[in-house]
């Protein structure tokens, strides 16, 4: 059996337009192909916070403009994200595998997480979408059932809940896509969320954080390793700080000690430390590096990253 591996991408660094994009994940892509050369079975997701945020304000200034395009509802704009990143993704996989002779196709699978409609999130959204707005815009956005908030001396942003991963709806299509050997990109962005309602499953607008649904997805298609790939080689107590320390394992019960102190940051440390704990607990051996792409190999031979693994088999 080979070692299945669930790898997330960082949005940010997937580059600012297009171009961009194109050009980023053709870089990734040879990372990611240097792990299923090695043998590894793969299967990506990805953020997708800068990339849902530049189509929900063009499709927001296009409905407002001479061309009158239908206002595209925020769950949408996800789907597109997903089809955009995804699109880019396998296309510069699909080329390094063809370059290095390796025979395997790969696909994006748009997908959409199950949340529950009483998560506490619901009561107080907290993920700034789209354009900023005047107070008498955001006034009148409010009476149409939007939350608003004030960001930053800035202006007014919608801000939308965001809630935990319950379920991936595809998750049997994704897991007998990985059982015949194909790599699979799904629950970019977090997933689209959609709720249980009498007529079925709903798409509403809510973020969830790709870290999280990461760890379900690697959770879901029983995955030996949850690989999650961001900005810095390591995870860091006294971050940015003289005294700052690198760390290279973390058991589930330091990790847990770190968070009450406060070590990681909300909205970008935090909830990958937090998805490492949820897979690390949902099975023994479950671990989880976190590292950059350009060290991802060297972080899965145990020569750097930070791995976070459950305490058990630690003699302390
Ligand atoms: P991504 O797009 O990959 O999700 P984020 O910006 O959300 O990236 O989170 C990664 C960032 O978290 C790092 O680039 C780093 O600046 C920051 N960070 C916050 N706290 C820590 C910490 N304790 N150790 C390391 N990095 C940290
Ligand atoms: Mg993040």
């Amino acid at each position: 059996m080979s070692n299945i591996i669930v790898l997330a991408l960082g949005g940010n660094a997937l580059g600012n337009d297009p171009q961009e994009q194109k050009e980023a994940v053709r870089h990734t892509s040879k990372s990611i192909v240097d792990l299923i050369e090695a043998g590894n079975q793969v299967i990506l997701s990805h953020g997708n916070g800068p990339q849902v945020g530049m189509i929900n304000l063009a499709m927001d200034a296009a409905s407002k403009s001479e061309a009158g395009t239908p206002e595209m509802p925020f769950p949408e704009c996800g789907a597109m994200s997903q089809g955009y990143i995804g699109y880019h993704l396998q296309n510069a996989i699909q080329n390094e595998l063809k370059l290095r002779g390796i025979k395997k196709s790969v696909a994006t699978v748009i997908t959409q997480v199950v949340v529950d409609k009483n998560d506490p999130a619901f009561q107080n959204p907290t993920k700034p979408v789209g354009s900023f707005y005047t107070k008498e815009e955001a006034e009148i956005m409010t009476a149409k059932g939007f939350t608003f908030k004030e960001d930053a001396g800035r202006g007014y942003r919608r801000v939308v809940p965001s809630p935990k991963p319950i379920d991936i709806v595809e998750i049997d299509f994704i897991k007998s896509l990985v059982d015949k050997g194909n790599i699979v990109i799904a629950a970019g962005g977090g997933g689209i969320p959609v709720v249980e309602e009498a007529d079925g499953l709903t798409g509403i607008p809510a973020v969830i954080d790709k870290d999280f649904t990461t760890a379900k997805l690697a959770e879901l298609v029983d995955a030996d390793s949850l690989i999650i790939l961001t900005a810095v080689e390591k995870v860091a107590v006294k971050y940015g700080k003289p005294e700052q320390l690198w760390l290279s394992e973390l058991t589930v019960e330091e990790a847990q000690k770190y968070i009450i102190d406060k070590e990681f940051a909300e909205g970008s440390m935090l909830p990958k430390v937090r998805a490492a704990i949820s897979f690390a607990t949902s099975k023994t051996g479950r671990k989880t590096l976190i590292t950059s792409l350009e060290k991802a190999a060297d972080g899965l031979a145990g020569k750097t990253g930070t791995w976070i693994i459950s305490g058990e088999g630690h003699t302390k």
